[in-house]
């Protein structure tokens, strides 16, 4: 039999199925017109790929159903749509394409309608699975009622198939499934599957709308929050500074991913609270520190060498080893930024310049310039900060430092390390080591910031007045500059150069309205400080423009001129007596020289004898050292008692008492050995002391002079009070080159070994006069 063929694409027709369809391809509405020109016949046959338009007889499945078109309704654009009722399955035998439309010949194949007990149970088990399909399944189709009560095996599997929403390739495998038994098989294992994807459909569903429930319920909740909020009046308040947070987290470029995710975790938890609370007190403050921290930010360093040398001579005045330590490191840095640099620690008094030399290596390298004083810090969590769980919690002060230095390479100084102490709320010198650590400093991590901070970038100077109360670990981190001090010639050339013109400027003046002398600023120096530094001399030079500054504004009359003879109606009388002027010869009174935290200075010994048993009591804050240092001259003295001149057995009629004025200063160290010796002598043997005689040097049990440190700042201080002769210890004598010529001119340094030597130099004789020297 010829039928006229038509290619099916995603439909497939079924026997005594009834099925609308619509036609538009050119060959098919041929094949249509053909048929109904005939007996209304055609053969349906699906297409393997439905993506082609024009299959050839190769494309088509070979096995078809033959229908019979019940309607035909032309549409305006050109195709029809028909409703067609199959009829019988065909194998399809051979296809011929005669370019106007498909032909096919076909061969009908029988159905089987025999129930044997096993296509019966087969039959049972699709209806029951269809019944379940259809009950998860929301479509239900109109068929589905039909097939339960059909008994023809062949028909019940046709219908099934056909309502169910699968692929053309699975119904076509049913198709072609000729027996009953092997038809009904199929459509069972498909339905199970079918029922299987329902039953996932089902649980993923419900899981997205769960999901979906939950975050709607969350809006609304918030939505009734803020509608609260807004009845409390504090809403908008609170909605625009999270924008706000937002925004200035958005203007953070580059920001380390862990940052950011932790400032947005507290930006969504701050909006979740009430404003006024204080837990978003808390959260706030703490996203305030967050979003300024230059977590990227660096400003731009320049380093030319030849600029840097420029600028630290255009703000200093001398200094020139000082300078020359820092160009090197200067230029270490720049030529490898892989080593790191050790940190430099400028030490020296108050007042020689080292913040300002500081701020002026900031400024030659072009980093912004923090200062942080650690003075008084004693707690560990000054440097780390606090955590947050802490009421008013902060972070420590490097962090506050590089908050207000606004990027993070710039110049930290760390002033006054050798003011730090330890107690019981931790070391703050071991945080202090890790932040000074290239190592470690990169992570660097504040209790209150809780993410790491890098701080590798940071050049960080450190200043101290004195070295040796610096903790030992931290000093070996550091490379140490000493500045001693100045002479009272430097001090006249800074004067006269930088704090003079300095002040005039600061005070509104110009250098015409008030003129001081060369003169004038050396009797300022010599007459009214006393120091190591110049910071009171600067602030004498600014009370003299102060009240030049008045006078100028009462009087209208301009300039004033400083001399020697109206300062006192400036600076009032002189202040600083000149020691050994005036001193007159004693016993028992010795000047002993000692650095402290100002610098060098002269400190009086004095000692009194008493009736006693031998006894050594000694007053004014001495350290354990320096009362060892005490008894060890006291033991040679005993030792020695013919050989020295004091009264023989001393040691069991009298007591001794060594007083060191100033009581409130402590005092320690080895280095006033000889002079309490000297003293002792002294007062023992009643012979006086020359008063322009300063001494300095350790002594041993044996009364040999042992060296000490900081000989050039002890002869600066003696020049200063206007001592005539230093005694400093034999093996001290290359210190001294390191002096001023002008200083060594000025006075005699005489070095000594044994203590006789110092008491041949300093006991005046029954005379009057010393016996030697
Ligand atoms: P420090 O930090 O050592 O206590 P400062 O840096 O505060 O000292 O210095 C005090 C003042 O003295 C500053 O105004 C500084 O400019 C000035 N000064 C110190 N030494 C010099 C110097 N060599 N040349 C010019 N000015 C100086």
């Amino acid at each position: 039999m010829d039928l006229p063929l038509l290619p099916l694409r995603g439909v497939l027709v079924f026997p005594s199925m009834v099925v609308p369809l619509e036609i538009g391809r050119k060959k098919s509405l041929n094949a249509l017109e053909h048929a109904m020109l005939a007996d209304r016949s055609l053969l349906f046959v699906a297409q393997k790929d439905t993506r082609q338009d024009d299959p050839g007889p190769d494309d088509l499945y070979r096995v078809g159903v033959v229908a019979e078109v019940k309607q035909v309704l032309k549409m305006p654009t050109g195709g029809s749509k028909v409703v067609v009722e199959g009829l019988t399955r065909c194998r399809v035998l051979d296809v011929r394409d005669d370019g106007e439309f498909m032909t096919a010949e076909v061969e009908a194949v029988g159905e089987e309608t025999t129930l044997t007990d096993e296509v019966e149970a087969l039959m049972h088990t699709a209806v029951d699975l269809f019944e379940v399909y259809i009950k998860n399944s929301r479509k239900m189709p109109g068929e589905a009622a039909v097939a339960m009560n059909i008994d023809d095996p062949g028909r019940l599997s046709d219908t099934i198939c056909a309502s169910l929403d699968i692929r053309t390739q699975e119904k076509q495998e049913v198709l072609e499934a000729f027996g009953a038994a092997d038809r009904l098989t199929r459509v069972s294992d498909i339905l199970s599957r079918q029922i299987e994807l329902l039953e996932i459909e089902k649980r993923i569903s419900g899981r997205v709308r769960r999901q979906m429930e939950r975050t709607q319920k969350e809006y609304y909740l918030r939505e009734q929050l803020k509608a609260i909020q807004r009845e409390l009046g504090d809403a908008d308040e609170g909605e625009g500074e999270i924008d706000d947070l937002r925004a200035r987290l958005d203007a953070m470029e580059d920001l380390a991913e862990p940052v950011r995710e932790k400032i947005e975790r507290e930006i969504s938890r701050l909006q979740r609270m009430t404003p006024t609370s204080a837990e978003a007190v808390v959260v706030r403050t703490y996203l305030d520190w967050l979003l300024d921290l230059p977590w990227t930010t660096v400003s731009e360093t320049v380093l030319s060498l030849a600029e840097a040398e420029q600028i630290l001579d255009e703000d200093h005045f001398g200094l020139k080893p000082v300078k020359e330590r820092i160009l090197e490191y200067l230029a270490v840095q720049s030529l490898s930024s892989e080593l790191k640099s050790p940190i430099l620690c400028l030490v020296g008094p108050p007042g020689v310049g080292k913040t300002s030399l500081a701020r002026s290596i900031a400024r030659a390298t072009g980093r912004r310039f923090v200062r942080v004083s650690l003075g008084g810090v004693r707690d560990e969590a000054e440097i780390r900060g606090h955590r947050r769980t802490y009421v008013g919690a902060m972070p420590g002060r490097i962090i506050q430092g590089i908050r207000q230095a606004g990027a993070k390479n710039p110049l930290f100084l760390l002033d006054e390390v050798d003011k730090m102490a330890a107690d019981f709320r931790g070391d703050p010198s071991a945080a202090l080591l890790e932040v000074l650590d290239p190592e470690q400093n990169q992570h660097f991590s504040d209790h209150y910031i809780e993410m790491p901070f890098d701080l590798s970038g940071v050049m960080f100077i450190t200043t101290a007045n004195v070295l040796h109360s610096i903790p030992r670990p931290l000093l070996d981190r550091m490379e140490i500059i000493t500045i001693p001090g100045y002479t009272e010639e430097e001090k006249l050339a800074i004067a006269e150069r930088y704090l003079w013109p300095r002040q005039v400027r600061q005070h509104g003046l110009v250098a015409e309205q008030v003129t001081a002398s060369r003169r004038v600023l050396a009797h300022v120096i010599a007459q009214y400080t006393r120091e190591a530094g110049v910071r009171q001399l600067e602030r004498e030079l600014g009370t003299i423009c102060r009240k030049a500054a008045r006078r100028i504004v009462e009087t209208k009359k301009a300039p004033v001129r400083v001399t020697v003879q109206n300062l006192p109606r400036f600076l009032g009388q002189p202040r600083v007596r000149h020691w050994a002027a005036e001193e007159e010869a004693q016993a028992g009174v010795v000047t002993g020289l000692a650095v402290t935290d100002v610098g060098g200075d002269i400190m009086a010994i004095e000692v009194t004898t008493m009736p006693g048993k031998g006894r050594l009591t000694l007053t004014g804050m001495l350290g354990d050292v320096m009362q060892e240092s005490a008894r060890a001259g006291f033991s040679y003295i005993r030792s020695h008692q013919t050989h020295l001149g004091v009264p023989q057995g001393f040691d069991e009629t009298t007591d001794l008492h060594i007083h060191v004025p100033e009581g409130a200063i402590p005092k320690d160290g080895p280095s006033a050995g000889i002079a309490m010796a000297t003293a002792m002598v002294s007062a023992l043997s009643g012979r006086a002391v020359r008063p322009d005689v300063a001494m300095t040097g350790e002594i041993t049990l044996r009364g040999r002079v042992l060296p000490v440190g900081g000989i050039k700042e002890k002869i600066l201080a003696a020049h200063r009070a206007g001592i005539a002769t230093v005694l400093i210890p034999e093996k001290n004598h290359r210190d001294v080159e390191e002096l001023p010529a002008n200083v060594r001119r000025s006075l005699s340094i005489q070095t000594v070994r044994h203590l006789d030597e110092v008491l041949n130099i300093t006991l005046v004789s029954e005379d009057g006069h010393g016996e030697k020297g």
